[in-house]
């Protein structure tokens, strides 16, 4: 019998149509290659983007050359630009402003053929401390008021390039996405005076049948109403609403976690396409009691229909619970 599941924070309700027997590869749709060629991101080509924002690892020499670990640039083909102001118009019941923003690439590795998966501690981390850094860094912005950090991985998923990166988008409203979360989370801490994340993790530790992996700081779930099979939260144990206030030794246990997520994925579903993304509070906000910041992997295992499109509504062939026990047993079994 299929379910209906609601998502308590933001009340999104999807549908569990699960069908029987399916093994997890079964659920690929397509192969994800993104096709090579030149490659704008690899070291010596460093004069092919706009101007490095961030860099970390290079010891000498000048900006835009090799020897980086790490890199952050502006996006070559901006969704928004940085320069101007906003400008903000009525058109009767219509509003409209300057698409003004920062759209930035973190480039996460030298390295062209690693994947964010599979990359050693040592280096993922810095890709946290690059979401940290530069969030601070737009914070100083007066124009933004939220900044998207998000991963294309995979063709299906939206990556244009094959080289491991990641992306962000200074904005200068806040998406309905966190709008929901924060009324949601809002709303259920003005009648209980605790935070739902907090509950959730509370709830899913004693019930244990959700829980993929966990390690002192972090867990990770996989949520009660998920939008695809598979899909993972991965949230800090103590309340903290601010993924920019975190340090180094947060942000060590969180690439443990990460890591271990990424491969339990893998080691399922080999390759498979995924996008993340990091819900924190808006910038300049103080620390908030109702909100819990968190990454969200969603792989790419569905497709979005009209019935998606129209309704809000998400059909899911897998119960989370049973792609919990399946993320729980992979890499053990390899
Ligand atoms: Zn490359
Ligand atoms: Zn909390
Ligand atoms: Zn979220």
């Amino acid at each position: 019998m299929p379910e209906l599941r609601r998502d308590p924070v933001i009340g999104r309700w999807i549908i569990i149509a699960q069908e029987r027997g399916k093994r997890p590869t079964d659920f690929l749709i397509e192969e994800a290659k993104v096709k090579g060629g030149f490659c704008p991101l690899c070291p010596g080509n460093e004069k092919t983007t706009p101007d490095e924002v961030l860099v970390y690892g290079r010891e000498w020499g000048y900006p835009n050359t090799e020897g980086w670990k790490l890199r952050v640039v502006p996006n070559k083909y901006p969704a928004l630009i940085i320069e101007g102001n906003l400008d903000k118009q009525g058109e009767g019941l219509y509003d409209r402003m300057n698409g003004i923003g920062a759209h930035e690439v973190i480039i996460e590795t030298p390295n062209h053929g690693d994947t964010f998966t599979f990359l050693p501690p040592d280096r993922m981390i810095l890709v946290f401390r690059a979401f940290r850094d530069r969030i601070k860094d737009l914070e100083n912005d007066p124009r933004f008021r939220y900044v998207i950090v998000f991963k294309n991985f995979g063709k299906a998923a939206g990556a244009s390039l094959e080289h491991s990166h990641s992306q962000l988008i200074a904005l200068p409203i806040l998406p309905r996405m966190i709008v929901s979360e924060l009324a949601g989370s809002l709303s259920y801490y003005k009648y209980k005076e605790r935070c739902i994340f907090c509950d959730i993790i509370r709830q899913e530790i004693q019930q244990d049948i959700r829980v993929v992996c966990q390690n002192e700081h972090f867990i990770t779930i996989t949520p009660f109403a998920p939008r695809t099979p598979f899909e993972m939260w991965i949230l800090p144990k103590v309340h903290s609403s601010a993924f920019q206030k975190e340090d180094d030794f947060k942000f060590a246990f969180l690439t443990d976690i990460f890591s271990e997520s990424l491969r339990r994925l893998d080691a399922c579903i080999p390759n498979v396409p995924y996008n993340f993304v990091l819900h924190t509070q808006p910038l300049r906000s103080t620390e908030m009691e109702h909100f819990h910041w968190h990454f969200e992997i969603v792989p790419k295992l569905t497709s979005i229909a009209g019935f998606e499109w129209g309704s809000g509504f998400y059909i899911n062939p897998m119960p989370p619970e049973e792609a919990a026990s399946y993320l729980r047993e992979s890499l053990e079994k390899k």
